[in-house]
């Protein structure tokens, strides 16, 4: 060493050092390491249900702004049929040469597998664990799995959750919370509001005593299972009383339009940690389901929600944007959450297009939202964004597709003959021509969008390929599973 004065080590060290930099710079980038994640998640949005909403939006297909992700596939949604049979690795739990053999296989299962509901759905794809129906956060046998918002916390990013929905819903609890029971709603609030460990946001509907933004009459007389059913999505009534005095275990409590507003334009002092009640029992309705240039579909769109008051209601973009800016607040780590357009599948439940359209279209624009802050505060190089649906509702195809013979709007015994017919798009700002051949979930595809660091981690995860699903959605036809986002996203994690 003597040899070789101090200037020569001084600069070998720092040529080290420099190149060692360079290297981890050159290496992150090439690993695709997200620093924020944002999953989006279209409740009950197959591909026709989506197409649907494309056609009324913007009157013709592939003009969201997510079509132009670089990874656009299908994914498959099945749960697991039985406690004491896991799904072998060569089970089938979409098979396409099945799937379109028939509308009546719509929600076609197998031994091992079923049709998916919000909580099994929303496990998987924040797991990477099929389970069965109602579970949240839990496998077959009860016990809690690793969520990726568990590894995000771990690395010392901040999460939370925004729905349509009440706040303790299915696919939000799904994201943070472990329960045997979907139906629990108080107890998985009480899990994502945890004053040490709880989500830093938590966003939806689910307030007691509103409903479409109108106060509500309580009878003097109301039953006891009513009232405990009222504050179930907030923690129970003891809980409520609490959360309305503004604050409850660090959380600022906000349920005005105003304060969803102000805290998405960034406007007063934002606080460390929000719970936002948006003013209805149940679903939010989508002040912005209609198109700013079309005054008419305003018209029909309040005319399908009768009498709400809309000054007093939040859009999901709002609810999105506040949301960002609280997880955003001094904070260098990055944040991972889940946003939820949780009423399109209430909507394609009740067979109703128009409400579907208008869900779809209160959904697109908080992808538009999320869209516009990462290109003007985040970029693609940090942010990965994840939109897909937990499963497709309704069964959605053209008209005609079926003749229903009795009428119920099902395909079932008796009815006639049938064919998968395309949907009859009627153009920008008309609801599209559709029979729904269902009321309840399907076994179908859905549309699984992907950007920014990590997104190209899907392609690895190609589990088949549907050939007709390709031709009707413009795609390649290969499709991932539901667990494979939660692989992707664990993988993609920065830490
Ligand atoms: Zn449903």
């Amino acid at each position: 060493m003597k040899n070789f004065g101090y200037g020569f080590v001084l600069t070998f060290c720092f040529t080290v050092v420099a190149a060692a930099f360079l290297f981890s710079t050159a290496a992150q980038a090439a690993d695709g390491k997200a620093k924020n994640v944002i999953l989006m998640i279209g409740d009950g949005m197959g591909f026709n249900s989506d197409l649907a909403g494309t056609y009324y939006r913007y009157g013709e297909a592939k003009k969201k702004r997510c079509d132009s992700f670089p990874v656009y596939l299908g994914c498959t949604t099945f749960s697991r049929a039985k406690k004491d049979q896991p799904i072998p690795a060569d089970c089938k739990g979409y098979d396409p040469d099945v799937f379109w053999a028939s509308i009546a296989n719509g929600n076609q299962g197998t031994e091992f597998t079923k049709t998916t509901d919000s909580a099994a759905s929303s496990t998987a794809f924040n797991s990477g664990t099929k389970t069965l129906n109602g579970s949240i956060g839990v496998d077959a046998d009860q016990k809690p799995v690793e969520l990726f918002s568990e590894v995000a916390v771990k690395h010392g990013k901040k999460i939370g959750t925004v729905t349509t929905v009440p706040l303790s819903h299915a696919t939000p609890a799904g994201f943070f919370a472990h329960c045997k029971s979907r139906s629990d709603m108080d107890e998985i609030f009480l899990q994502q509001t945890d004053a040490n460990k709880g989500l830093t946001i938590v966003m939806g509907g689910g307030h007691p005593f509103y409903v479409g933004g109108n106060k509500i009459k309580v009878k003097e007389n109301e039953k006891e299972k009513d009232t405990k059913k009222r504050f179930l999505a907030v923690g129970g009534e003891e809980t409520w009383n609490k959360l309305q005095t503004g604050s409850y275990n660090g959380y600022t409590v906000i349920t005005d339009e105003k304060q969803f507003a102000d805290l998405a334009a960034g406007k007063g002092n934002i606080p460390d940690k929000v719970i936002g009640i948006g003013k209805d029992t149940a679903d939010i309705p989508p002040k912005d389901g209609y198109l700013e240039d079309l005054p008419e579909t305003e018209t029909k769109l309040n005319a399908s929600f009768k009498d709400r008051n809309w000054n007093e209601l939040p859009t999901l973009a709002e609810m999105s944007l506040a949301a960002i800016n609280v997880l955003t607040k001094n904070n260098d780590k990055g944040f991972v959450m889940l946003i939820e357009g949780g009423a399109i599948d209430h909507a394609n439940h009740g067979q109703n297009a128009a409400r579907s359209c208008f869900e779809h279209t209160g959904f697109t624009k908080a992808i538009d939202a999320v869209i516009d802050w990462i290109e003007k505060n985040s970029s693609w190089d940090e942010t990965l964004v994840v939109i897909t649906a937990d499963h497709a509702t309704g069964q959605i195809w053209g008209p005609d597709s079926f003749t229903d013979e009795n009428e119920n709007g099902v395909y079932d015994e008796g009815d006639g003959t049938s064919t998968f017919n395309p949907l009859k798009n009627n153009g920008r700002g008309k609801i599209p021509d559709v029979q729904y051949a269902g009321k309840g979930h399907s076994n179908a595809l859905v549309p699984l969008w992907a950007k920014g660091p990590g997104s190209e981690l899907f392609l690895k995860q190609i589990k088949g390929n549907d050939e007709k699903a390709a031709e009707f959605w413009n795609f390649s036809g290969d499709f991932v599973d539901n667990t494979d986002i939660a692989v992707v996203i664990k993988a993609a994690l920065a830490p």
